[in-house]
């Protein structure tokens, strides 16, 4: 598995296996199947009500500690206490001693304090790495402008059919590496059958989604798929034997309408 090396040094496996929409009840055996495939980064929060299930793979696959790098995250605190709560219940429901990454999952809040209270657990140990997810313009700023340490990456949608290259750009000028949520575009717009993608992965021997996710891997975005099929979720790991070529990267950042597909953010 290739990695990347966050601002502060920590190393972060470049694929992650994400679990949102994955019930509680499924989620402790596609972790370890994910592990089973290749999968050391794993992508949750409390908003998927599956951390506790995440923090029992963890634990039931033996794996050291040291190899796997766990995102999670939070909001709405309202008060640095509320946000150290929300933090100890983070590191309680995964059953470890420290999170490799934590991130606000979107502005909402007191997002200042939030921060404040990611960086006093960042000092103590208890998270490796910091960070946001969907913030923009004027919330990314109010951070920006307080924090002591800088955000290691921000979470945001990115895909082929959202490229956010002068977003990204913005933000490696500030050290911040951008990771894509939805890198398949959660399945819409006819990803899996678009003609150009398929086309590109004939050339290539590959599916149109290992050509989706390895154009983002190509311009240093981090990624985290999901699929609850063991097939998909080798091949999505599947990546990295070959390149694009710039006839390839031309065609597919035509694609690009640089405006949320999903609608959250
Ligand atoms: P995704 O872009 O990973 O697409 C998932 C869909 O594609 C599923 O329907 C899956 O069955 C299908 N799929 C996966 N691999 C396939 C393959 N090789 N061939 C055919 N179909 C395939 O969708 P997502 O879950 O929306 O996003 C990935 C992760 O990003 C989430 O699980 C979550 O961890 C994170 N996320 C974060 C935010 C945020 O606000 N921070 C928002 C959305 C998602």
């Amino acid at each position: 598995m290739e990695t990347a090396i966050l601002n502060n040094g920590v190393i972060i496996p470049k694929i992650g296996f994400g679990v949102y929409e994955i019930s509680p009840r499924d989620t402790k055996k596609c972790v370890l199947s994910a592990f089973e495939c290749g999968y050391r980064h794993i992508d949750t929060s409390f908003y998927y009500h599956n951390e506790a299930e995440v923090g029992e793979a963890i634990k039931a696959s033996k794996i050291k500690r040291s190899e796997i790098f766990v995102t999670t995250k939070i909001t709405g605190a309202k008060t640095y206490a509320e946000a150290c709560a929300m933090i100890d219940l983070a590191l309680s429901k995964l059953k470890l001693d420290y999170i490799d990454m934590m991130l606000i999952h979107w502005p909402s809040g007191d997002t200042i304090n939030t921060y404040k209270a990611m960086e006093d657990y960042y000092r103590a140990g208890k998270l490796r790495a910091i960070g946001l997810s969907n913030f923009f313009g004027k919330e990314l700023d109010k951070i920006l402008n307080s924090c002591k340490i800088t955000p290691a990456v921000n979470q945001i949608e990115t895909h082929v059919f959202r490229n956010q290259k002068t977003v990204q750009k913005m933000l490696e000028n500030k050290g911040i590496i951008t990771e894509s949520w939805s890198p398949l575009a959660s399945g819409e717009n006819n990803i899996f059958s678009n003609s150009t993608l398929i086309e590109i992965g004939k050339k290539h021997n590959k599916s149109a989604a290992q050509v989706a996710l390895r154009y983002l891997i190509e311009r240093n975005v981090l990624i985290i798929p999901r699929s609850q099929n063991i097939a998909h979720m080798k091949e999505n790991l599947d990546i990295f034997d070959f390149v694009l070529d710039k006839v390839d990267i031309t065609k597919i950042e035509k694609l690009s309408k640089d405006e949320p597909l999903l609608g959250w953010y």
